[in-house]
Formats: C-alpha cells, structure tokens, sequence
C-alpha cells in the first residue's frame, strides 16, 4: 500500500519509467538525509537536482507528448506514472516537488497552444534540461483572476509590448519559458504568452518565501513581445489557465501521499523502538488508535487517488466526471494529509521539532498544498456546484477500468471550454455502495441516506445558497460521500481485505458526524434541518479483534521498514 523507496520495483511501469523512477530515488538516498537536511535549512537553490534532471532527461521524458518528442520513443504525458514521480518527490522534500509542479503549470498553456514554433521550442528545451513557470497569480488579487493587471499593448506589425507583476511563481528565475497571463489594453480580453527570464525588461524581483525553492515576485517594464510569443487571447486564454490548473492541482495529492508516507515511517520507527515506564509507546492504546487513524486514511489517500487517476485518463468532452474527482484530489486528500501529520506528530511530540529528522519539514510543508492551485474553499465551492447533479440526476458511463497504459493523456491538453459545470452528470454513487454489506459500511450509507433526505426535504434557501460559510459545511459532507463512493470502487477491484475497509469507513463515519454536527450548529440552519443533521450522527461499530489486526498486519509491521540513508 505505501511506498517503500527501499523494496519497490516500479513492475507496474515500464522499463524506462521504472528506470527513471529508481535514479531518482537513488539520487535522494546517496544524497542521505543529513544533506537533505543542511540543504533544507541553508535554503540552497538545488541546481544539483536540476543537473540530474537534465542528464537522465526526465522531465523531457515524462512532460513531453509524444506528438513533440521523436527522438524519445518513451516520452509521453501519462498521468498514471506522473503519479509515481509526484509521490516520491514529495515522500523526499516538497520544494523539488515543487520544481516539477510548477514546471507542469508553466508547460500547460504551452501543450494546450496551437503555437506550433513555441511547442518545438519548448520540447528543445525540456531536451536541454529546462524548467517552466507559470505566471499567473497577482501581488494585489489572489484567487480574482478577473483583475489580472498584467498588460499588453499592441504596437502593430505583430509587435507588443508587457507591462506588470507577477507574485507567487515558482521557477520563474531560471525558467526557460513563464507562460503569462495578462490582458491585451487595447481589446481588453485576456492573453498567455511566453516570456524569458533572461531578456532585457523582465525584472526578477525577489524570492518571497524563506525556501530552497524560488516563488519569485517578477516584473516586466516595456518587455518587448512578438507575435509568436503569444500563445492564445480571449476565451482560450481563460480556459487554458483553468484548464492548466485542472491538471497541475492533481499533482498535490500525490505530493501530500509521499510526505505522509515518509513522516508515517519515520514517526513509527521512533514510536516503536522508544521504551518509556518499561512498555513500547506503541503498547499505548491510544498511540495504537493515532496509528490505525493515520495509516487508514493514508491508504484512502492513495486508493482514492488511485481510482481518481483512472478519470483523470479516462475523461473525454463526454465524461467530465473527473472535475469533481481532480479538485478532490486538491483539496480533500491535501488535508486527509494534515490531520495524518497531526496523528503522527501526537505521537512523536518533541521528535518532530528536531532539525536532523524528515518530519520537521513535513510538519511545515504539508501545510502548503491545501493553500496551493486555489484554495480549499475555492475548490469546494467548485465542487458543490456539482452536488444537486451528484445526487439526483445520475447519468448512464461505460464502467472505467484501471488505466495503466503507457499512452499520452491528450485529452488533458484539449479540455475544451471550461463553462457548464452545472451539466455534467456522474453515475449513480449507490452503485458502488450498494456492492458492499459490511457493518461500518452500511452505518455510512444510512448517513448519506439521511443527507440526501435532508437536501430533499429541508433543502438550502435562497439565502443560504449564498452563505459560503454554511455551503463550505455541506460540502464537506458531499466530498465525503464521492470520496468513499470512489474507495469502494477500488476497493471492488483490488483484493484489499475487509479489515482495512471497515477501518477506513470508522473514520469515515466520525468525520461524517464531525460535519453534521458542524452544520447543525451554524447560525442559519433551521430546526428542520438542525433534525436531519442530528441523525447524520452515528458512531462505527467497534471491532476490538479487527482493530489489533489492522494494528499487526497494516501498520505495527511496518516498523523499521524504511529508513532514509543518513
Ligand atoms: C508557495 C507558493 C507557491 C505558489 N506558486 C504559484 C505559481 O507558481 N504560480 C501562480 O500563478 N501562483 C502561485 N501561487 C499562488 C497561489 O495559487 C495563491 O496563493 C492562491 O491562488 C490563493 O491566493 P491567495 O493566497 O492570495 O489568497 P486570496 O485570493 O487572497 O484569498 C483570501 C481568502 O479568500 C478566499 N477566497 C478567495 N476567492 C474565493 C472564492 N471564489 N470562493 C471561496 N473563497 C474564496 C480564499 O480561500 C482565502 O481564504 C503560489 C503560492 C504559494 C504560497
């Protein structure tokens, strides 16, 4: 279930994917935690990193489309084994993730242009070792990307010029394209286009974060740019901005599953090998119950992911199902992924503070990624456009199998116009609950069951469709819901054991009862609804011998399994 740097093969890849994968890891471990470490904390810029990137062409292999790399018989977009390479970056440190993240957000307007010349260009630079930015957000606007100020001015004969700043973007000191967004001043739609570092008029200002990695503040005064620079104006340039978001956002649940991971080991290792009063800390009950809690919704983690990937792949202009399923993956599995450092950090107190362990930067870092590509509350108020559809007007799919192959996800890079959300229809979510009758299982599906009735019965007023604050609530109540609906159906096709499921949907129902209990005490719920919202309430049946199982077989058995190489 969890990575394991040590003992993995990568047999689910091919041969080059694998390859690439194992270098990487080896990369990190003959580097060893101490410089991993001193590194963190002195804040070194990892040109180290890069120069490895560069010399095993990674990112030319694996953010390439094939369509654009003909030398390269294994370069290719493939989200199935991008999800790998996300997982390890993070299981090592998120400021290398983040070069890779940001590398995919600067190359998605590129991917998505029908600017052939910068394409090629493009796929000669990830040749040389290249990385990219993406410069969209703003010092002054944050998530109002209507307020973008960033202009350009035509000037005629196919010639502009850029005047602006950008603020918050990775890469963008030695990116070797920041794909742009701003405005044309004359026509006033919105624009991308490519600009270079190295050019007179781009004025990098700062780093403005305390990291090894650069999230520049850049400004460009009169930066002259041509006609074939620009990489689409108008509506396609809003779309190819939420469109790159779409693919870059899914990127942080994986990277939150790797820091997990590599906190859960380090945090058990301590855990089981430390004596205190004569008895192993993990003889404590509740150190055992703060294990079970972190590995099981570790694993719904990755399983969740895992199903996800299968739509992200699987998505054509008649399936958008996976726009509900990607900005779970954002913000959902991101923040699955603080409540298991604060299980982990429960346990290990004053260890997590010590600056020779991994744990302290995943303590910090993994506070990023619920933040990062658009909030939690922007994302969930993505996702509860899609609820009324999610529950009452099922569509009709071909069922998704697992999508592994070593193929390009073109489809990412055409998703069309990003409006008429509210149309897109998913299949029935009773049809994967209804294929499992476990005791915790079916104590959730009353509970979603009782949600429905009170969306049926004591639907949401007007007024309070209008209050995010009650909306953000119920949402998470409905993210609850397609989130075990896509768990069972990884859990239909792998051969996972009952014992691991039925812990999974224990904290399942305890999160289900946390959020109706938080509804129920906002101030605008009504005593109808506050009724429905107290039975939502429910407690999991406890199973004492399935608990020490999940205790032995998932989780005490991974003691000293993996250790980095110091
Ligand atoms: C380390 C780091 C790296 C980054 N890298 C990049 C990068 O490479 N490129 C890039 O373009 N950007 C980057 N960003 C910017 C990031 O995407 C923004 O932080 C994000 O868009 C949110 O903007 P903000 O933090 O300014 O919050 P604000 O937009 O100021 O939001 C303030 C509050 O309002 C809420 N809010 C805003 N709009 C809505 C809404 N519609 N519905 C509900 N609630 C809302 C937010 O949730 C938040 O709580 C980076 C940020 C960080 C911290």
């Amino acid at each position: 279930m969890l990575l394991n740097p040590k003992t993995e093969t990568f047999d689910h890849l091919d041969e080059r994917s694998a390859k690439i994968m194992k270098k990487t890891i080896e990369y990190f471990e003959s580097r060893g935690k101490e410089r991993l470490k001193h590194d963190y904390h002195e804040r070194i810029w990892y040109s180290d990193f890069l120069d490895f990137l560069k010399e095993n062409r990674v990112f030319s292999t694996l953010l390439t489309p094939s369509e654009l790399a003909d030398d390269n018989p294994d370069a290719r977009w493939d989200t199935f084994r991008n999800c790998d390479f996300n997982e390890i970056l993070g299981f090592y440190n998120l400021s290398h993730w983040y070069t890779w993240q940001v590398s995919i957000l600067g190359l998605g307007p590129i991917w998505m242009s029908r600017n052939e010349a910068i394409r090629k260009k493009t796929a000669d630079h990830l040749k040389d070792g290249g990385i990219f930015a993406f410069g969209l957000s703003e010092k002054e606007h944050g998530a109002d990307l209507y307020s973008s100020d960033m202009s350009l001015t035509p000037l005629g004969d196919g010639k502009y010029i850029a005047d602006g700043g950008k603020y918050y973007i990775g890469n963008a000191n030695e990116a070797s394209f920041v794909s742009t967004f701003g405005v044309n001043s004359e026509t006033e739609e919105y624009v991308f286009f490519v600009a270079d570092p190295k050019r007179e008029g781009y004025d990098l200002v700062r780093n403005v974060v305390d990291w090894e990695g650069y999230v520049a503040e850049y400004g460009l005064s009169g930066y002259p740019v041509s006609e074939d620079e620009i990489l689409a104006q108008g509506r396609e340039a809003w779309d190819m901005a939420l469109n790159t978001i779409n693919v870059g956002k899914f990127n942080l649940g994986w990277a939150s599953i790797g820091i997990c991971t590599h906190a859960f080991f380090e945090g058990l290792n301590h855990a089981a090998n430390r004596n205190l009063y004569g008895n192993y800390v993990t003889d404590f009950p509740h150190i055992r119950q703060l294990f079970v809690d972190a590995y099981t919704r570790l694993a719904a983690m990755k399983l969740f992911a895992q199903r996800a990937t299968d739509y992200m792949r699987a998505a054509s202009p008649d399936d958008r199902r996976y726009l509900l399923y990607d900005p779970m993956v954002k913000m959902k599995v991101p923040t699955q992924g603080e409540e298991v450092i604060n299980h982990i950090w429960d346990v290990i107190a004053a260890k997590g503070f010590e600056k020779d362990v991994y744990f302290e930067m995943a303590a910090t870092d993994i506070r990023a990624l619920p933040k990062l590509e658009g909030t939690v509350h922007v994302n969930m108020a993505l996702v509860i456009k899609f609820m009324a559809n999610y529950f009452f007007n099922p569509g009709e799919f071909p069922d998704i199998p697992k999508m592994t192959e070593p193929v390009d996800d073109t489809f990412l890079f055409n998703q069309g116009p990003t409006k008429g959300l509210g149309k897109i229809r998913f299949h029935d979510y009773h049809i994967a609950y209804d294929k499992v009758d476990l005791p915790n299982v079916n104590i959730f599906k009353e509970q979603i069951k009782v949600l429905s009735d009170f969306l049926t019965y004591a639907t949401p007023s007007g007024e309070q469709a209008k209050n995010m604050d009650f909306l953000l609530t119920l949402g998470e109540l409905f993210t609850l819901v397609a989130y075990g609906q896509l768990l069972l159906e990884k859990y239909d096709m792998e051969d996972l054991g009952e014992d691991l499921l039925e812990q999974i949907f224990d904290f399942m129902i305890r999160d289900f009862s946390k959020h109706a209990l938080a509804l129920k005490l906002k101030p605008d719920t009504t005593e109808g609804q506050m009724e429905y919202c107290m039975k939502m309430i429910a407690k999991p049946v406890y199973d004492h011998d399935r608990f020490l199982r999940v205790w032995e077989t998932h989780v005490y058995t991974l003691r000293d399994a993996y250790e980095m190489t110091s």
